[in-house]
């Protein structure tokens, strides 16, 4: 039996995964990242994140202001020692 626990999941964790920009066939490491919402297919407390270097920070936080999904814009913590 498995029961399920709303709230924290993998997907909202993005410190576990490497930090590469998102933009398309960019491999560079993401400074950025952009936290977005669909309200369309996402809950109001569903935080999408693309994370973005600092070439690409500025056309994907338009690709997303322009259609409203936008919220923030923050910059990434540089990984540990
Ligand atoms: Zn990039």
């Amino acid at each position: 039996m498995r029961s399920q626990t709303p709230g924290m999941t993998e997907d909202a964790a993005p410190a576990e995964r490497p930090a590469i920009c998102s933009a398309k066939a960019c491999t560079r490491p993401a400074q950025w990242q952009l936290v977005w919402n669909n309200p369309r297919l996402h809950t109001p407390d569903r935080e999408k994140i693309w994370t973005a270097c600092d070439d690409h920070r500025e056309s994907l936080s338009h690709h997303l202001a322009v259609r409203s999904f936008l919220r923030r814009v923050d910059p990434l913590a540089p990984p540990a020692p």
